[in-house]
């Protein structure tokens, strides 16, 4: 007790209880960040209809070396919503004007859709594919204003899924290709049991699914939300 007193009051700035407290509180935080880790936020969230653009098609529909123009960031790094529009005439000769397109630019141009924007637009049987796989997919006349493209596929709708970094799948357990489950609570509630995992170092764990899907789950309803494998 005495050598104790006497080293805070001759040496150290704080007390030896003050030193206690910093450790413990320190300590706690690192277990928290541990605990974070270990049991990640997960954020669901609503792709409404969008278009990713090749160079090609974006030169054709805005002009040459048109470059995209930033509008908003999207949760993903990196990934953002353009102020680009173009129109998505569809095999019934309806369209659909405003349709957004995302940057950045990709290797080749896809677009989105809700099951209920394809039937509108006369797509009876739309694929249900991951972003990327577009092979055997239907096309559509794109319009824009300087141009327009005749995609001969790349009309989807996107798989539901979930972007994870390999830590967070470790948590969870699961490999890319896996799928998952996710309940989502509340009165209109129902679990989706094809959730695709995506695997990227730079990921930010989120799930993605369409209008139609957060629509019919109330997504916007309720916080009780949880996946697993
Ligand atoms: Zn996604």
């Amino acid at each position: 007790m005495a050598g104790s007193s006497a080293a805070s009051n001759s040496f150290a700035p704080i007390g030896r209880s003050e030193v206690e407290r910093i450790v413990r509180q320190v300590a706690l935080e690192y277990l928290a960040k541990g605990n974070n880790i270990a049991a990640p936020v997960l954020t669901v969230q609503a792709s409404s209809r969008h278009m990713h653009v090749c160079r090609e098609d974006l030169d054709t529909l805005f002009g040459p070396g048109t470059e995209l123009t930033f509008d908003r960031p999207l949760f993903q790094e990196g990934n953002f919503a353009a102020k680009e529009t173009v129109t998505i005439v569809g095999p019934r000769s309806r369209l659909i004007s405003n349709l957004r397109i995302l940057g950045p630019m990709r290797k080749q141009s896809q677009v989105e859709l809700a099951f209920t924007d394809a039937i509108m637009l006369g797509f009876n049987d739309l694929p249900v594919r991951l972003s990327g796989d577009i092979a055997g997919t239907p096309g559509a006349v794109i319009i824009g204003p300087k141009g327009v493209v005749e995609l001969k596929q790349g009309v989807i709708r996107a798989a539901i899924h979930v972007h994870m970094n390999p830590a967070e799948a470790a948590h969870f357990g699961v490999s890319k290709g896996d799928r998952m489950n996710l309940r989502i609570g509340g009165d209109a509630g129902l679990t989706f049991n094809n959730v695709h995992v995506r695997i990227d170092d730079k990921a930010r764990l989120n799930v993605h699914m369409d209008t139609d899907e957060a629509n019919a789950c109330g997504l916007h309803l309720t916080k009780d939300i949880e996946l697993y494998k």
